[in-house]
């Protein structure tokens, strides 16, 4: 039978998670899942109706209509919001505290469960997230924590949204991801903390070859001796 590996990756916001995945998904041949797009397009579905998304009973209340799909081309993610797919419009500054905040409300979680775990249970992929190696993927062949200084974390951010044309200013993102990241430790339910077998990465002085040198290293490390197929 085919063995599909199932690689985690975790860490903070920023610390450049995403293009990590997408790399070694490229690298590895396996489907790249941004599980981040799941809770900005709960936040996105919430905002549009005027729902506080920080009020855990209204957002739970508005939970049943939302329809949301995966789907794949050329190996890049769409999330279709019953039907429409959302694009870019979940990556705004705004759409990251809001998916930050009914991240952090346990109906949320419960809901996107199911998509998550469907996908994971295929096998095949790269999925990243806050807590992937421990709730989502505990089986995962491999798991990295990605980390990265707070100052470098904020600069990628912000070039990457610049780059897009988002207007925003260096200090505002820079405290944006500082508070996010405290929500999402601080929080009861899934914190975004490294499972116990997961394997750390610190690319603050790494650009994206040696970032993805260095994870192809220890995945390598953490699957010798699992056949692939
Ligand atoms: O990774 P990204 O910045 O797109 O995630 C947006 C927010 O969604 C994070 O700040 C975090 O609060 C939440 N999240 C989560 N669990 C995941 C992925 C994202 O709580 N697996």
């Amino acid at each position: 039978m085919k063995r599909q590996w199932k690689i985690a990756l975790d860490g903070p916001s920023g610390a450049g998670k995403s293009t990590l995945a997408r790399a070694l998904a490229k690298e590895l041949g396996l489907i790249y899942v941004d599980t981040g797009a799941l809770y900005r397009t709960i936040g996105l579905y919430m905002t549009r109706k005027g729902v506080d998304v920080k009020d855990a009973d209204a957002v739970a209340a508005r939970l049943p209509e939302v329809r949301l799909e995966l789907v794949y081309k050329n190996g890049s993610q769409s999330v279709l919001l019953c039907g429409e797919d959302v694009g870019d419009s979940i990556r705004t500054p705004e759409m990251s505290l809001a998916a930050s905040a009914v991240s952090a409300i346990p109906a949320v979680r419960e809901f996107l469960l199911d998509i998550q775990r469907d996908m994971a249970a295929k096998g095949g992929v790269v999925m990243d997230g806050r807590d992937i190696g421990t709730v989502i993927m505990p089986d995962a062949d491999a798991k990295l924590f990605l980390v990265a200084s707070p100052a470098a974390r904020a600069k990628r951010r912000y070039l990457e949204l610049t780059a897009k044309g988002v207007e925003c200013s260096f200090e505002q993102i820079l405290m944006e991801t500082n508070a996010r990241d405290e929500a999402d430790r601080q929080r009861n339910i899934a914190p975004a903390v490294p499972a116990e077998d997961a394997l750390f990465l610190d690319n603050s002085d790494l650009n994206l070859t040696e970032t993805v040198a260095e994870a192809l290293n220890l995945i390598a490390q953490k699957c010798a001796g699992k056949a692939r197929s």
